[in-house]
C-alpha cells in the first residue's frame, strides 16, 4: 500500500475534482444496473456533428498520425484566429494562440506560467471546481469573493477592487458561468475593466467555454477592452459549442510571451494535442454554426423546464440562469431534516440523499465554494429531466 505521506506536498494540498467524482459514482451505479439519472457532470448530451466526425475519419486516412507541433497545427490556429475575429471581433494572430488538451488544460497552463509561490488569485464564488485547485497547484493563494442569488451570482467591480492587493497576480472570470449560469453584460464588464485598468500587474483569465450557451444574445469578452488586452488570457474550446467533450481540444489567446511560456510547459507535459481531434476541430470551427444553435435552443427550452419544476419544489430557492446548462438552487431549508433517522447535515448529505432515494445525481455546492447549494446540470433530454424532478419531488416528501 502506498502511504499518503510519501506523496508530494504539491499533490496532497489539492482535492480531487468533485464533478468528475460524482460522474464516476453515477457511472459505477449505472454499471451495477441502477437506473441513475446523472445530472452531475456538465456536458452536452448531443453527438458531435457529422461533418466534424467525417473530418476526423479523413485525418486518420490521411495519416495524421504523427506528433503535431506542440502548440497545435497552423490550420487550427488559423481557424481559431478567424473565429475570434468573426464571432468576437478580437484580433489575435496565430502567434497569440496555443491549442491544448481541453480548456481545462489551457487554464492550468495559464496559471502555471503566471502564478508564483505566494501570489494571490482572485476567484469569484461560486466558482468552477478546478480553478482553486489548479491555482493552489501553481503555488497561488486563492482569494475568494462571494456572490449570491441576490446579485444574480455576479461580483461587483467594488468587490474586485477590495480584493486586490500588491500580491494579486490573476483574476479568474467565467461568463457564462459554471456552476451558476450567470452572464456578465457588456456594461458590467466595462465597469470591471475600468477598475482593472488601474491595476496593471493583474492578469485576467477569461474562461469563455460556455460562449455559445448564452440566452441573452451576443457574447461579451473582457478582452474587448483595449486597455486590458495585453493582460487578458482568453480561454475557449470545442467541448461545449460542438458537443466534443471527449475530443479534448481547448485553446488560449493571449500575449505572445504568455503563449510561448505555455508552449514551453506543454512541450514537456503533453506535447501537441491529439492530431485527429485537432483536424476535427478545424472542421467544427470553420463549419456552419446551425448545429450549435440547435443545441442552444434545446438548452433554453430545458432551462425553462427545470426552472419551472425546481421552482415548484417548496424550499428550493433559485435564480434564473442566463447561460450555460446548470441551475444552482439554495437547499438550506432542507438542512436539519431527516429520513429514517439520517439527518441531512449539509449539501453533500442532500446530494447523497438524492442519489440513494431518487437515483438522481447532482453535485454539492461546497465543491464550488457555495455550501447549502447544489448544482443540477440540465444537459440531458426533456423526458429525463421531467422524470428526475418527479423523483426528486417524491423523495423530498420523505424528509421531516
Ligand atoms: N471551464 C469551465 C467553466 C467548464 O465548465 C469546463 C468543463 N469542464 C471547462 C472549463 C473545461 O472544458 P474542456 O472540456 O475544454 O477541458
Ligand atoms: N464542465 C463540466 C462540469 O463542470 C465537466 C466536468 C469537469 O471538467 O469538471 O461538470
Amino acid at each position: 500500500m502506498i502511504a499518503m505521506e510519501k506523496l508530494s506536498g504539491r499533490i496532497r494540498k489539492i482535492s480531487g475534482s468533485q464533478t468528475m467524482a460524482m460522474n464516476q459514482k453515477s457511472r459505477d451505479l449505472q454499471s451495477q444496473g441502477k437506473d441513475i439519472i446523472n445530472l452531475s457532470v456538465g456536458e452536452p448530451d448531443f453527438h458531435t456533428p457529422p461533418h466534424v466526425k467525417d473530418a476526423a475519419k479523413k485525418a486518420i486516412d490521411d495519416n495524421f498520425s504523427f506528433y503535431s507541433p506542440v502548440g497545435g497545427y497552423s490550420d487550427l490556429k488559423e481557424a481559431i484566429s478567424q473565429k475570434l475575429l468573426r464571432e468576437n471581433n478580437l484580433h489575435y494572430s496565430t502567434e497569440n494562440i496555443i491549442v491544448s488538451n481541453g480548456a481545462k488544460h489551457s487554464i492550468a497552463n495559464a496559471l502555471m506560467v503566471l502564478v508564483d509561490e505566494g501570489d494571490e488569485v482572485i476567484v469569484p464564488a461560486p466558482y468552477w471546481v478546478s480553478y482553486v485547485e489548479l491555482a493552489k497547484l501553481a503555488g497561488g493563494t486563492n482569494v475568494i469573493i462571494q456572490s449570491g442569488i441576490g446579485s444574480g451570482f455576479k461580483v461587483t467591480p467594488e468587490q474586485i477592487e477590495e480584493a486586490i492587493t500588491p500580491k494579486t497576480k490573476v483574476l479568474l472570470l467565467c461568463s457564462p458561468g459554471n456552476p451558476t449560469g450567470s452572464v456578465y453584460t457588456k456594461d458590467e464588464l466595462s465597469d470591471i475593466a475600468q477598475v482593472l485598468t488601474r491595476y496593471p500587474n493583474v492578469f485576467i483569465i477569461s474562461d469563455e467555454i460556455y460562449e455559445h450557451i448564452n440566452y441573452l444574445g451576443q457574447h461579451n469578452s473582457i478582452a474587448d477592452f483595449d486597455e486590458l488586452r495585453d493582460r487578458v488570457v482568453v480561454v475557449n474550446g470545442v467541448s461545449k459549442a460542438y458537443a466534443m467533450t471527449g475530443w479534448r481540444i481547448g485553446y488560449m489567446a493571449a500575449s505572445t510571451w504568455i503563449v510561448k511560456a505555455c508552449s514551453k510547459l506543454q512541450g514537456h507535459f503533453t506535447s501537441g494535442p491529439s492530431s485527429i481531434a485537432q483536424k476535427a476541430s478545424v472542421a467544427a470551427l470553420n463549419g456552419d454554426n446551425s448545429y450549435t444553435e440547435k443545441m442552444r435552443e434545446a438548452f433554453l427550452r430545458r432551462r425553462n423546464l427545470v426552472i419551472e419544476r425546481a421552482g415548484n419544489i417548496p424550499g428550493m430557492v433559485l435564480s434564473k440562469p442566463d447561460g450555460a446548462f446548470y441551475i444552482f438552487p439554495d437547499i438550506s431549508s432542507y438542512v436539519g431534516l431527516a429520513h429514517e433517522g439520517k439527518v441531512i447535515k449539509d449539501d453533500t448529505d442532500f446530494c447523497l440523499f438524492l442519489l440513494e432515494q431518487a437515483h438522481v445525481a447532482a453535485v454539492p455546492g461546497e465543491a464550488f465554494g457555495a455550501p447549502n447549494h447544489i448544482r443540477i446540470s440540465y444537459a440531458t433530454s426533456d423526458s429525463k429531466l421531467d422524470e428526475a424532478f418527479d423523483r426528486i419531488e417524491k423523495a423530498l416528501k420523505k424528509l421531516s
